[in-house]
């Protein structure tokens, strides 16, 4: 087994050894701890938003965390899944595209994740089934127990060893009960025995009802589900209610008693205004020194450090709540329908809001029913528009009929991808006479396809027909509106996920109709970032990248800060002023705190 080890060659078991427990080279039993968080009762309670705030905690202490999502479908990552269905595939820097919640982690621990922080059961059973033809397992029988969920605790120590974590927070998709992901509560189960008591700490998210008839909250779904979770070997040492309101002393005190969890373990998880709150929730509860305790790390918080990291948080979430200037943004696209399509850009709308102080309500404006006459009326009391990304022919016409009308209408505009793909078919159509130009995604056989798929770019970039993922660095032209929003960096680093482009042929007659590329990849003609001199238009940029991906709480994305203060002034602030200053440097795209490096 290249470059691992098995737990069966480090201790004293039979020659046809039950044990099946790869070690990744370099691994050292103690060395990390474990959080695991379990859903019960139903999916939708915010495991993702949990794990990640009290990963956060922990990491305001000065530990180094790292998180894993455990999936539990069969896709090997979210490349292939519908929005509608999944909400919004989030693609890493290194090119992962896997679940929104790994935003929710970027986001929430400012820290670039990688695609060992994902895992699906196609990865894990795609390994299992390689390694089988490879031989393995050595003459072996392959099963769920001990091989498969083998594999899920190699993932995991994998993580630990790479990143040097002291905490890998593990975050299992689904509920307990599902068919699909029992296999990793069984990991776990087999991971807490290995690496021995005071290792591994299971937090168990739960939901408190309230129904509207009886108007009280009730225990009982949560305690068959816990009930459930203990059946399978996981014994919770901490539960978290999630509920409308504060969960009564009552229910925890059920709760306590049909679980053997102490009381002061039983926690309350109310709503709440802001995502971002939750931090500062878990710490006021005391969840953290509940988990530090349990995990015997509790000589390891440095004050001070903390102290310094609340401060920031907690002036975040005080301009937060002090926003008001109210301005609309519309979001045209074709996902409307399900919020979750779009988390990332709800979320760098509001962070450039908070930065700007501004109350951003967003519209959701179906491209499907957009029209040249009724775009107008539509957008009369919008104040800036998105284009968000997209595939396919749907909505296309009223996304075109969309740009045209913010464009000359002088309406502040921001183009994520499709959304700078329209803004370029629009301009070639409108602008530069080229009379039904499209992209050969919409019409394959069009008279100027200005979108193309160039398959010997694709090929020079060794990315064969696919799609082109991940970070790539993007160089901008000198005193161009986006160089300038980045201060003094002359190339940033943005995240991609399409297909198609602009074919450089009719780059020189764009240009020479008025429109800039004013961000292109550095080697090849693949042109980036678009713009609109200022004398043009107060605010028409484009990017063939989802810049939305990387907009952090307190680093919020330059492209939604521009959008957002454009949009101010439309909607009447004259001189949007600023509420905290922005840690920017050089070069600020590349400067997210990356994941440490290993420690050896
Ligand atoms: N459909 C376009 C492409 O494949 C845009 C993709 C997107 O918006 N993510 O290039």
């Amino acid at each position: 087994m290249d470059g691992e080890r098995t737990l069966s060659s480090l201790s004293d078991t039979s020659d046809e050894t039950e044990f099946y427990t790869p070690m990744p080279a370099g691994y050292r039993k103690g060395q990390c701890r474990y959080v695991v968080v379990f859903g019960t009762v139903m999916s939708g309670l915010g495991k993702g938003i949990f794990s990640s705030s009290l990963a956060k905690v922990l990491q305001d202490k000065g530990l180094t965390v790292a998180p894993i999502k455990l999936e539990g479908y069969l896709n090997r990552d979210s490349g292939t899944l519908n929005p509608f269905r999944h909400g919004e595939v989030f693609v890493l820097d290194d090119g992962m595209e896997c679940d929104m919640d790994l935003g929710t982690y970027e986001r929430m621990l400012n820290q670039n994740l990688t695609r060992l922080n994902f895992c699906t059961s196609g990865q894990i059973f795609s390994k299992v089934l390689d390694k089988e033809r490879r031989g393995g397992f050595l003459g072996r029988d392959v099963q769920m127990i001990p091989h498969v969920t083998g594999e899920v605790k190699s993932r995991l120590r994998e993580l630990a060893v790479t990143t040097g974590a002291d905490v890998v927070f593990v975050e299992i998709g689904g509920t307990v009960g599902d068919v699909e992901n029992a296999y990793f509560i069984e990991a776990i189960r087999e991971l807490a025995f290995e690496e021995g008591p005071g290792s591994v700490c299971n937090v168990a998210l739960t939901y408190i009802v309230e129904p509207s008839m009886l108007g009280e909250q009730k225990s009982k779904p949560a305690q068959l589900n816990l009930k459930a979770l203990m059946a399978a070997g996981i014994h919770p040492h901490i539960i978290a209610c999630r509920a409308r309101h504060p969960a009564s002393k009552k229910v925890r005190e059920k709760i306590a008693m049909y679980s053997n969890v102490p009381m002061e373990r039983v926690f309350s998880m109310h709503d709440c205004d802001s995502v971002y709150v939750i931090p500062e929730m878990l710490r006021g509860a005391g969840i953290d020194t509940a988990v530090l305790d349990i995990l015997g790390l509790g000589d390891r918080p440095d004050t001070v450090r903390e102290d310094a990291e609340r401060e920031v948080w907690n002036d975040y979430i005080a301009r937060f709540r002090e926003t008001k200037h109210a301005v609309t943004i519309g979001v045209t696209g074709k996902y409307t329908s399900l919020r979750d399509s779009y988390a990332s850009i709800i979320q760098a709308i509001e962070h450039a809001g908070v930065y700007y102080g501004a109350k951003v309500q967003l519209e959701w404006i179906d491209s499907a029913e957009l029209t040249d006459d009724n775009v107008a009326k539509r957008l009369e009391h919008i104040n800036g528009v998105i284009v968000p990304g997209g595939f396919g022919v749907r909505g296309v016409d009223g996304k075109l009929a969309c740009i045209q009308y913010v464009r000359e209408n002088a309406i502040p505009y921001l183009g994520l991808c499709y959304g700078f793909q329209i803004a370029v078919i629009e301009y070639a159509r409108n602008v530069c006479g080229l009379e039904g130009a499209s992209s050969t995604e919409i019409d394959a056989d069009g008279p100027y396809p200005v979108i193309d798929i160039l398959p010997e770019q694709k090929e020079i970039e060794g990315l064969g027909g696919n799609m082109r993922l991940g970070g790539h660095d993007v160089v901008l032209s000198e005193g161009s509106i986006i160089s300038d929003l980045h201060g003094e960096s002359g190339q940033i680093r943005l995240r991609f996920r399409h297909r198609y482009e602009v074919d450089p042929a009719f780059i020189e007659r764009l240009e020479a109709s008025g429109l800039i590329f004013s961000g292109r990849a550095p080697v090849h003609p693949i042109m980036q970032v678009l713009e609109l001199p200022r004398e043009v238009h107060p605010c028409f940029l484009a990017t063939q990248a989802h810049p939305e991906l990387t907009s952090r709480p307190l680093d919020p994305e330059p492209l939604f800060v521009a959008l957002v203060r454009a949009a101010m002034v439309h909607a009447g602030v004259e001189e949007p002023q600023p509420t905290a200053t922005l840690p920017r440097g050089p070069k600020r795209s590349n400067n997210h705190r990356n994941q440490e490096a290993p420690t050896g």
